[in-house]
Formats: structure tokens, sequence, C-alpha cells
């Protein structure tokens, strides 16, 4: 037994499942995790110093690559000048303009600690905002475990309120409605008949969270369009997307407007901020403005701001998004070639640092069409490439992260690892 495997065990003696987030546990895929003790640039070390080229990047904030000294120059700073002070500071007067300026369709802005904070605050608050209560979300987004958005869609049916986690009450789901990701009619047909009961409609506009679908422009005004059209407030849930498929979001990409938007990881750089905002009618109904109560005791931590400033502030290097998207790009064009190589039905995407790898013939375009994959070639290949030092998401279900420490060197011993990896895939 390796040190992973002899800690994933004792873990497992104190903690559910071993591990503090589900995915982490490769319980998809099986085997032990890597118990990473440092990481640096586009790679990880695990317990026994094996190193990794990480394409998960904690989930997608480590887009400058581990340890950027810049970065972790801002954090040393800000830490010698206290953890936290449950008082506010300039550093979040600075990151709030910051976020202003790259996304224009931000007029205020609040700080939370997790994606999820942002979401659940998010819908409140577009509750509190319109008075209505029923919720429109889509089949394979995710938008963090608060309850009533911990619903998924029955078979693609239109589904009122099924819970998909044990422990959330019916009566919370009730008001949540799932509909089909990419089915621009299904929208218009909810809105023409209970339009005025809509508090609001949340998307992930690429969605990452069913291994990555890049959602249809149709689509998109299709709900911003009958949204506006019904006094529902649209948010864009881009805790994934934000700064990460271009410095101004997915929304810059398909260049649509939401009434509000939720940041996430790429915002704090690795630590815990995110943040809801947008329209500052809606924003001013946030306590201690507003009726709808929302707070925090860690919220604009100063160290967590610092770490996110410092990272706003490298991404807006001129050509980032370009260099990124390029290394992306090469990555996986070479996927695809290696596994037509070896005759695996096999498809890749990027859009700017994120891409997705899907083990069928095209890329999927739907919920549906992510469920066709081939899950026992992933697992395959998964650990074919762990053996051969290729850190991928776990799952297939998960979309995968390239930082701008990826360069060619590293996307060419990535390339060789998917030889091997996809040889193996043909072999089982
Ligand atoms: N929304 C999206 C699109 C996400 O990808 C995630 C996390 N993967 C969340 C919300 C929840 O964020 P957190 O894990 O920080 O609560």
């Amino acid at each position: 037994m390796d040190q992973n495997e002899v800690l994933f065990d004792r873990a497992q003696e104190s903690i559910p499942g071993g591990v503090n987030s589900p995915v982490r546990a490769f319980r998809s895929v099986g085997g032990a995790p890597r118990f990473i003790e440092k990481a640096l640039g586009p790679h990880m070390f695990d317990i026994e110093g094996k190193r990794y080229i990480d394409y998960i990047g904690s989930w997608g904030p480590m887009i400058l690559g581990h340890n950027n000294p810049k970065v972790i120059e801002a954090v040393k700073h800000a830490v010698d000048n206290g953890l936290s002070f449950g008082a506010p500071t300039k550093a979040e007067v600075l990151i709030a303009e910051e976020i202003k300026k790259l996304i224009p369709t931000i007029e205020e802005v609040r700080l939370v600690s997790s994606g999820t904070e942002a979401g659940m605050s998010a819908i409140r608050l577009a509750r509190g905002y319109t008075g209505r209560n029923k919720i429109v979300k889509f089949e394979g987004c995710y938008h963090g475990h608060s309850d009533s958005l911990l619903v998924k869609g029955g078979s693609g049916q239109l589904t009122f309120g099924t819970p998909s986690s044990a422990g959330v009450p019916e009566a919370v789901t009730n008001d949540t409605i799932v509909l089909e990701y990419n089915n621009p009619q299904m929208i218009r047909e909810l809105f023409d008949k209970q339009g005025d009961e809509i508090a609001c409609v949340i998307v992930e506009a690429v969605a990452g969270n069913m291994n990555m679908v890049p959602a249809t422009q149709e689509f998109l005004n299709a709900m911003r369009e009958e949204t506006a059209k019904h006094g529902a407030v649209l948010i864009v849930d881009e805790v994934m997307t934000g700064f990460r498929v271009a410095l101004g979001g997915a929304q810059s990409v398909y260049g649509i407007d939401p009434d509000i938007t939720m940041f996430g990881k790429v915002i704090g750089g690795g630590m815990p901020v995110a943040a809801f905002g947008g329209k500052r009618d809606i924003m001013n109904c946030v306590a201690p403005l507003g009726a709808v109560y929302q707070a925090g005791t860690l919220s604009g931590n100063p160290v967590a701001v610092a770490c996110g400033l410092a990272t706003l502030e490298e991404i807006k290097a001129p050509d980032f998004y370009k260099r990124l998207s390029a290394q992306a790009a090469k990555l996986v064009r070479g996927l695809g070639e290696a596994a037509k190589k070896h005759g695996v039905q096999f498809s890749a995407q990027s859009m700017g640092g994120m891409f997705g790898i899907y083990f069928r013939g095209s890329c999927p375009t739907s919920f549906k069409e992510v469920m066709e994959c081939d899950g026992e070639r992933f697992k395959t290949f998964f650990h074919a490439m762990l053996d051969n030092g290729v850190y991928l998401a776990p799952s297939i279900y998960e979309a995968g992260f390239v930082s701008i420490t990826h360069d060619d060197s590293v996307i060419a011993r990535t390339l060789e690892a998917a030889d091997k990896a996809f040889a193996e895939v043909k072999r089982v």
C-alpha cells in the first residue's frame, strides 16, 4: 500500500468518506485519492513526493498556476496586518471597483465566502426583489448546495421540485422548476404559462458541472428576453466561468446582460472569496439598505481579498487570455489526435482556460448527450493518466482547467501520457 492509500483508510475513520467535498473521493473512478502536500506552477506533489500535472486547479481558482509569487507576496503582506477584523477595509472597496471595471454589467457587488453562498443569496435577493417565489434552473447545472437549488430534472422532463438530495424537504423545492439545458422552446413555453410567477432564471452560461457544455446563443437570448418581458431576474452563475473563459467572463463571450452575476473560484485566487452583484436597484434590496437579509462573519476577509485582488491584477496582463486559450486549445487538439491514432471514440473542446473531454464521437450539447459518454473508458483513461503523472478531474461530469503556467513542455508531457492512456483504453 502506498502512503496515499494508508492515509485514505485513516481519513475515513474521522471524515465522512475521507474527504471534505465528495468528488475528491474518487468514488466514480475508484482507488485512493492523492493527498497533496504542495504545489508549484502547473504541478502538484503528493505525500509520496510524486509529481502530477494538475488539470483541476483547485476546481478552477488556480488560473495563474500554483504559488504565483506576486499572489503569495500579497497574501503574506495581508497576514502581517492581521487575519480578520469584522470591519470594512480598503481592499474590499478596491476589489469591488475592480470587478465593476472588468464586468460592466455590475453596478454593486457583495462579497461572500463560497459559490454556494453567492447562489443562495442571489436567489433570496431575486425573490425579495420580485416578491415572487418560483425559480427556474436547468438540468445538469450546479449552483452550490443550498436547499432550493439542489434539484435536477428527471430524464429531460420539465420537473417540478423533485429534491435530488436527502434532507431537502419537498416544501423547499416545490418552487424550483427544472428545464432542459439548451432548449429555448421550453423557456418560452414556461414563461407563456407562468411568467408572472417566476422570480428568476439561474444559469451557467457555459455549463461546467455536467462536464463542459456551452450554451447556445439562442438559449441565452430566450431567457434574457423572457425574463425581461415578465419582470423576472436573470442570474448568470459565473462562479466557474468568471475570469476563466475570458477576462469579462461568459457574459462577454455571449454579449448577455444579466441582472445578477455570481462569482467564485478565480476571484479568490485559491482563497475563500465569492460574490454576487448586478443592477443597483436590485442590489439595494440587500441589508442594510433593503429587506433581504444577508451577512457573513468572514465575508470580505482581508487575507482572502488580498489574494483575489493580486490574482485579478495578474490576469489583466496583455494577451493573458490569448495565451491561456492557446494552451487549452493545444491540449484538446492533441488529445483528439491521440485518441484518433488509437481509434478511440473521443471528442474535446475548450473555451479560454476551461475544457471538456468526452468519450463519445462529438461534443455533447445537452445533459442527455453528456449521459451518453462512456464512463468505463473514462475510468481507464483517468487512471492511466494518473499513473503517468497527469491529474484530471476524477469524474466524467467535471470540466477541466488549464493555468497560464501550462506551457508547451507541460502540454507535450500531457500528450505523451495521453498516447499511453488511449492505448490502454483501446486494449481494455
Ligand atoms: N456555481 C458553480 C457554477 C460552480 O461550479 C460551483 C462549484 N463548483 C458553485 C456554484 C459552488 O461554489 P462553492 O463550491 O464555492 O460553494
